[in-house]
């Protein structure tokens, strides 16, 4: 859980709109105990103002598409040629799984107006790219924006080397689906955690992604999502998030308008390798206990024998298998078998 910050003497405001205005206390980051909070907190700065315009002389090199191709699909970084910003090349590897979260999200707001709506209202850089990626569909520019995001998002996992007479520099997205949506989606997490504590006062902490009760998805699988989700409204007793605060918080838990589940479930056995499971063991909504309104279920982000792909639930209620390798569409049948690392819900 990251920690967002302290003030001395909250004051209340309301959460981002899509919070039904729910009365929260406001927190400015004001000291940040660890590099990576700080690091988040710059690259949030940076991906805010991320200039997606590109010269003309830049769009017209890099030609990567097929016109077989689909439109909405965003090819893997691995399967391309460097993408060249400013003069310089940037080589992109292991974007998978950022794509897969893209396909589904992209989906979501093509089906579902109101998350459109909320996401044209967000900041965050990643939600904008999408936008643009329904716009403009898999082409050239929308290649080059997806280079400079990555560019802010991962500036520290990027390395360089010269090749002829070129600095080619290498981003390797290398992570999971819980670190990649923490990285890319850093002010839109899956929660919201007010802690109200005696001697710090109020402060909230972002929850990226939500995670399971491994040993009851064990017992009785992915059905029983609604009652595996580590998710409580309301909790006390909570030790305080503060560096050396001894005291114990009461925490109100406001869930986003979209949440990542984080299912990293594997085998009590020596294998201890991931449970599969089949698309339509997925419940189509989720009910958050404790509170009003459901989460419809959108996609699952998987992993396929050397690949990760996404599996979207369209609005016909239908599912897409989104293969950045392949780049053509299927449809895919609820029966068939997955190795899920992750569920995608939004706000119906
Ligand atoms: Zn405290």
């Amino acid at each position: 859980m990251r920690k967002v910050s302290l003030e001395q003497k909250p004051r209340y405001i309301s959460l981002p709109k899509h919070h039904d205005r729910v009365e929260i206390p406001r927190i400015s980051p004001l000291h940040d105990s660890d590099t990576l909070t700080r690091d988040n907190w710059r690259n949030k700065e940076t991906i805010s103002h991320v200039n997606f315009s590109m010269s003309s002389d830049e769009m017209g090199e890099n030609s990567v598409l097929n016109q077989c191709e689909s439109p909405l699909m965003l090819r893997t970084g691995s399967m391309m040629p460097g993408i060249t910003l400013d003069g310089e090349v940037f080589q992109l590897s292991k974007t998978e799984i950022f794509d897969a979260i893209i396909h589904i999200l992209s989906c979501s707001a093509l089906d579902n107006p109101n998350y459109l709506t909320i996401i044209k209202d967000s900041p965050n850089g990643t939600l904008q790219f999408i936008l643009h990626f329904i716009e403009k569909k898999s082409c050239e520019q929308i290649y080059k924006e997806r280079a400079v995001l990555l560019k802010c998002l991962y500036s520290s996992n990027m390395c360089s080397e010269k090749q002829k007479s070129n600095d080619v520099h290498m981003i390797n997205l290398t992570g999971t689906l819980s670190t990649t949506w923490e990285t890319c989606l850093d002010n839109e997490p899956s929660l919201y955690c007010a802690y109200e504590c005696e001697l710090c006062g109020s402060y909230i902490t972002l929850l990226p992604v939500l995670t399971v009760d491994t040993n009851l998805i064990l017992r009785k699988g992915f059905e029983a999502l609604n009652e595996g989700l580590h998710f409580y409204h309301y909790l006390t007793k909570v030790k305080c998030q503060q560096e050396g605060c001894p005291e114990m918080c009461t925490v109100t838990a406001y869930p986003n308008f979209h949440i990542c589940i984080y299912l990293d479930v594997r085998r009590n056995d020596r294998s201890h390798t991931k449970i599969q499971c089949k698309l339509q063991n997925f419940p189509k909504t989720l009910e958050l206990k404790s509170l009003p309104g459901q989460y419809r279920l959108q996609g699952i982000v998987s992993e396929s024998s050397d690949r990760t792909v996404a599996y979207c639930l369209r609005a016909e209620d239908h599912w897409e298998l989104y293969d950045g390798y392949s780049m053509i569409v299927e449809t895919f049948d609820s029966s068939g078998v997955i190795n899920p690392c992750g569920a995608i819900y939004i706000r119906t």
